[in-house]
């Protein structure tokens, strides 16, 4: 709204201005109308004004950028000027202004401003000239100073109105200062005024000599000069538009830059900021994943119940102080290797909870009784072991063992119960000479393994024997896995002999194992780790089907003798197997040996520590008419009460006692004892390992019925033990026979009598 009033405003100020110029011009033209010197208006000044309007009207010079022209017509006004003086020329030069106004606008307005503008000019420049050098017709005849400074005077005057009049009306118009305006458009139009000027002159001068040929001969150089000069201006107006263009395009690219340069700019700014966030996302990700990391390193080398380090990372600490007595000939280390001596009955019967509150207790003991430098580790289950580092004296490790010893005693609260346990320790020192971990942990261990069998809640310190008898052990457990497969294993037969009697009874079948190199191995060494390794299970069921195929054969070849038993010891294993019953069964069935030829025993202290178990099992078998017999009778601790409530037929009593009877009193006694109670109680007695005629003799006055050992025979191979058979068949016969001969004897006497 401002901005639209301001143009109106300047509108007007043009407008005003036009009109006043148009009014001076019509003053100066209607003034010189009268004036005009008519009598001198002759055919040339008809040429001159006709070639004044005509090229006026054909031949103008535009202005640059603006709206007015410049026409060559005023060589021909000056020309008027010089010969017809100022009134003519005023009209002529009005005359030309209205042509040329016309040309450049139809406004009448317009039209009328350039016309005044000549008419107004023409008069000032003829002002100008009189001034300078006299009446402007008396200028030709003038000395030729006083007619240039005339000309020069007339051009100017023109050129300065002229120019600046229009200059003035632009600067209203465009709202600029009137000398921009005028410096910038003007200067060069003072060229055409000047030349236009100097030509009138000369035409003028040679006009009085030469007559109006001449403006007939100036006029087509007046037009190259024209040509010329407006090529001249039309190159600078190329040049310009193109200068124009070029800033355009310069100022287009600078702008294009500019906004590529921002967007670039902002672009970058963007990326910056996606980075900064992508920054510190990852820094948050890889902060999260260094915890993480440290978590599962944590993780992967300790105990999640007690957080001690596990045998993994114990291992490293071990490996550590190993290269460290290497290098040290006098640093001592010492590994302990612990394991609860009764933790699976606590976890049987309060619960695997307590069972872990435990084991976190007694981590804590342990680590309160070691240094800051010795490490407690858990190996598993109520496994652990302790790395006590530097230690000055082989006796250091024995007094930590006996400490912790002692911190067991005092009873565990687990969640109001108190519960009482014990360890055994196994002790393995540096001074072994140790390369690996896994060597000193296993002596260690082995070391333990000694404690549990020196009847626990003790400490072993490891020693060369012990290392020999762990690799003797392992090598048997591995050749024992083998020996079924390969058919090693055979039975001796033991005969079991009436003291009343001396009669064969039945055979013990005991086991025997034909190593390949080691030759014949006795029961006593590899039962055991048969029975640690669960082997005993299948060599069992052999032993058990062999020996009643064996006595069925037996039975088969002397039938004289088919009274004759088979006892088969059974281990605890066995006795445990919820399939005994049934596997007992189906053998009888597969060897065809009646149930009564079969005496299955079990030793004392198998079926006192199970005897809920026992007392079923033996049950079962007993249906079946299968004989029982306690092994090793006296060497266990049989509780009476449970001996009376076992379907047992047989009490076998241990050689220790049988072997000894005669060296003291108490042993005949305890023999008597048992054979007492076995007859109380409806069984029958055996006494093993007779060895003596004394000891038979013995025995036979304490009324066993049964013996067996060396006296009547080592245990046999089938073929001997069949040949014994045979043996003691004869023997009973020729018996018979002297009985039956003494009995004929005796009557035949009788009757002599
Ligand atoms: P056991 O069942 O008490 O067997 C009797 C052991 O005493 C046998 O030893 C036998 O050779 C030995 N013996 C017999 N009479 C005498 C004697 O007058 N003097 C001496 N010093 N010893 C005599 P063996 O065969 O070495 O068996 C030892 C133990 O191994 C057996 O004791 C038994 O507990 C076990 N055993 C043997 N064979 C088997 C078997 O087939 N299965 C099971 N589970 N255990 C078996
Ligand atoms: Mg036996
Ligand atoms: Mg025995």
């Amino acid at each position: 709204m401002e901005a639209t009033t301001q143009l109106n405003e300047k509108q007007r100020v043009a407008m005003t201005y036009q009109w006043l110029i148009v009014g001076l011009g019509s003053i100066l033209f209607l003034s010189e109308i009268p004036r005009l010197p008519i009598e001198r208006i002759d055919l040339r000044f008809l040429l001159i004004a006709a070639l004044t309007l005509i090229v006026s009207a054909r031949v103008a010079v535009k202005i640059p950028r603006f709206n007015v022209s410049v026409t060559i017509s005023d060589t021909f006004i000056f020309l008027a000027i010089l010969l017809y003086g100022g009134q003519a020329a005023v009209l002529l030069a009005a005359a030309d202004g209205l042509i040329t106004g016309a040309r450049a606008g139809k406004k009448v307005r317009t039209i009328l401003f350039s016309s005044a503008v000549m008419a107004c000019s023409t008069s000032i420049s003829v002002q100008a000239l009189s001034l300078i050098a006299g009446p402007p017709m008396q200028l030709i005849r003038q000395p030729f100073s006083v007619l240039a400074a005339g000309i020069c005077a007339m051009a100017l005057a023109q050129y300065l109105t002229n120019t600046g009049m229009v200059a003035l009306g632009m600067s209203f118009k465009h709202d600029q200062p009137f000398w921009q305006i005028w410096t910038r458009n003007c200067i060069w139009a003072s060229v055409t005024y000047f030349a236009g000027a100097i030509l009138a002159g000369f035409i003028a001068t040679r006009i009085e000599t030469s007559g109006l040929y001449v403006v007939l001969v100036a006029l087509p150089m007046v037009l190259i000069l024209y040509f010329t000069y407006q090529k001249y201006l039309e190159d600078i107006r190329k040049t310009a538009a193109q200068a124009e263009l070029a800033e355009r395009e310069r100022a287009e690219a600078e702008r294009a830059r500019a906004d590529a340069e921002t967007q670039r700019a902002e672009q970058a700014e963007r990326h910056v900021e996606e980075l900064n966030h992508y920054i510190s996302e990852l820094e948050r990700t890889s902060r999260a994943l260094q915890e993480s990391k440290e978590h599962f390193r944590h993780a992967a080398f300790h105990d999640s119940l007690t957080d001690l380090p596990n045998r993994s990372l114990f291992s490293d600490y071990l490996k550590l102080a190993i290269e460290r007595s290497k290098r040290q000939p006098d640093y001592l280390f010492a590994v302990l290797f612990l394991d609860l001596d009764r933790f699976k009955y606590i976890n049987d019967s309060l619960g695997h909870s307590f069972g872990d509150q435990l084991i976190v207790e007694l981590a804590r003991r342990l680590q309160s009784s070691l240094r800051q430098v010795d490490t407690v580790s858990r190996f598993g289950g109520d496994e652990f072991a302790i790395l006590l580092d530097g230690i000055s004296d082989p006796s250091d490790a024995i007094r930590v063992a006996e400490k912790i010893q002692q911190e067991l005693l005092r009873p565990f609260e687990l969640g109001g119960h108190e519960a009482f346990t014990s360890a055994s320790i196994g002790i393995a020192l540096s001074t072994g000479g140790y390369d690996q971990p896994d060597y000193i942990l296993r002596d260690a261990d082995t070391a333990m393994y000694r404690a549990k069998d020196a009847g626990k809640a003790c400490y072993e310190l490891f020693d060369l024997e012990m290392h020999s008898r762990a690799v003797i052990r392992m090598r048997l457990e591995n050749d024992l896995r083998r020996a079924l497969e390969r058919d090693e294993f055979c039975l001796y037969y033991q005969p079991i002999m009436s003291v009343e009697t001396s009669r064969l009874s039945g055979f013990e079948a005991l086991v025997r194992w034909q190593h390949p190199e080691r030759g014949l191995v006795a029961p006593s060494e590899f039962i055991p780790v048969a029975e640690e390794t669960g082997l005993i299970v299948p060599l069992g069921s052999w032993i058990l089907e062999n020996a009643c195929r064996q006595m069925k054969e037996w039975h088969t070849q002397h039938p004289a003798n088919r009274s004759l038993t088979m006892n088969v010891n059974l281990s605890s294993k066995q006795l445990i197997q919820s399939g005994l019953v049934q596997e007992v069964k189906s053998i009888l069935a597969k060897t065809e040996l009646p149930a009564r030829s079969l005496k299955l025993e079990i030793t004392e202290s198998v079926v006192m520590e199970n005897a809920e178990l026992a007392t079923t099992m033996l049950k079962q078998l007993s249906d079946l008419n299968v004989h029982l017999c306690i092994d090793d009778f006296g060497t266990g601790y049989s509780s009476l009460s449970y001996l009376h409530r076992f379907p047992v037929d047989t009490l076998k009593i241990d050689r220790s006692f049988v072997n000894r009877i005669e060296e003291k009193d108490e042993n005949v006694e305890i023999v008597r004892t048992i054979a007492t109670l076995a007859r109380n109680l409806g069984m029958e007695v055996v006494a093993e390992g007779v060895e003596s005629e004394d000891q038979l003799a013995c025995l036979k006055a304490l009324k066993c019925e049964y013996a067996q050992g060396y006296l009547f025979s080592r245990p046999l191979n089938s073929e001997a033990a069949s040949a014994f058979i045979d043996a003691d068949h004869d023997r009973r016969h020729e018996e018979e026979n002297a009985q039956s001969e003494n009995h004929a004897e005796v009557a035949r006497l009788e009757m002599v009598a």
